[in-house]
């Protein structure tokens, strides 16, 4: 199954390009990649900006760690491995999403430096937005949204990220939103301003 790679296959294109559908959404695709620690704030940013476009006649979409390890991603735990194999797919399916035109925004811890770099591989520049969510171990603790924290300081989850297992911090992410200092708003507004200035937000935005 998994191991049987597949021949003589050939890519597809279609009768219109991505320019086409940028032109009719009137936006750049591009994938907007958030990462940091668990309760750093990724989903509540991506969710908050994801609306804040949409309102705005932009079309987003954010995929959550959680519910791609709902269905897509279901078979894989965390290990190293698995871990490595799940920001693999998430990043294919966001390539997918960037070459419809969508603003696709990943929400992933993604703590590894050598997988979130095999992930920006895959795009063209400008089409991969890395975004740190920094915020402290302790920071995160405090808040703990799902208690999972909790949880791995009791030993009950092994490998969790910050406690039994690395984090490894971007060295040139695009952007950082440091979620220890700014409110959610002040978050959200940033992130929002820099896809403005950049030009995503625009069909002939800058390449
Ligand atoms: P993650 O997706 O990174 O695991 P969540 O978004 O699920 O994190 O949880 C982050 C928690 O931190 C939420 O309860 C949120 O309300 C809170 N929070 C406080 N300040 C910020 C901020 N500036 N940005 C995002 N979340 C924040």
């Amino acid at each position: 199954m998994a191991d049987q790679k597949a021949t003589n296959i050939t890519w597809h294109g279609g009768h219109i390009g991505r320019p086409e559908r940028e032109a009719a959404l009137g936006q750049r695709g591009a994938t907007i990649w958030l990462t940091g620690l668990s309760g750093s704030g990724k989903s509540t940013i991506a969710v908050a900006v994801e609306a804040e476009l949409v309102k705005r006649g932009k079309l987003a979409y954010v995929l959550d760690g959680d519910n791609v390890r709902h269905g897509l991603n279901k078979n894989l735990g965390f290990s190293p491995a698995d871990r490595t194999e799940n920001i693999r797919r998430i990043a294919e399916v966001a390539k997918l999403f960037t070459d419809c035109g969508v603003l696709a925004f990943t929400s992933f811890i993604s703590p590894y430096r050598a997988d979130r770099a095999a992930a920006r591989a895959l795009f063209a520049p400008g089409d991969f937005v890395e975004v740190y969510v920094a915020a402290d171990v302790a920071t995160c603790e405090g808040r703990d949204p799902k208690g999972l924290y909790q949880q791995a300081r009791a030993g009950k989850i092994p490998e969790f990220t910050g406690i039994s297992a690395p984090y490894e911090e971007p060295e040139a992410p695009e952007l950082v939103l440091d979620t220890s200092k700014q409110s959610v708003e002040e978050s959200v507004n940033a992130l929002v301003a820099y896809l403005e200035g950049k030009g995503y937000l625009s069909a002939q935005g800058r390449r």
